[in-house]
């Protein structure tokens, strides 16, 4: 999708610091990171919100998880403990409109999330 900015990341119109990439996913880091460790991690398909995802979308939502442990795995947060968030709709915090599950860690992680 033209003007959405994570689309742009992934087709590398605009730069973005790239920590994986395969077909279907890329991960880069958080522009402002609200932890040591803050990766996002989007389908390369444009997919609005989690309301927006299809049957078709299942397998990329267990390879987005599978991404996730490894990345926490490399980054050194598996063994503290790490965070995975999706926010669904601006109420819950969504400013980006193409679905990122945010991986969070290296600090102590408070609950429940403001
Ligand atoms: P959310 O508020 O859940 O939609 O998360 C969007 C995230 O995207 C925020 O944590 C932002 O800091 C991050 N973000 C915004 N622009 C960029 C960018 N150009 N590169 C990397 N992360 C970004
Ligand atoms: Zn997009």
């Amino acid at each position: 999708m033209s003007d959405c900015l994570f689309c742009s990341i992934v087709e590398g119109k605009i730069k973005g610091e790239i920590v994986y990439r395969d077909n279907s996913i890329v991960a880069f880091k958080d522009i402002n990171p609200k932890a040591p460790v803050h990766i996002l991690i989007v389908p390369t398909k444009h997919i609005a919100t989690l309301l927006d995802l299809q049957e078709e979308d299942r397998e990329i939502v267990g390879e987005i998880f599978a991404v996730a442990n490894r990345l926490a795995e490399q980054q050194g947060i598996s063994k503290d403990g790490f965070r995975v968030v999706a926010n669904c709709g601006a109420g819950a915090g969504q400013s980006v409109f193409h679905i990122h599950f945010h991986l969070l860690g290296g600090r102590s992680l408070s609950w429940p999330p403001g």
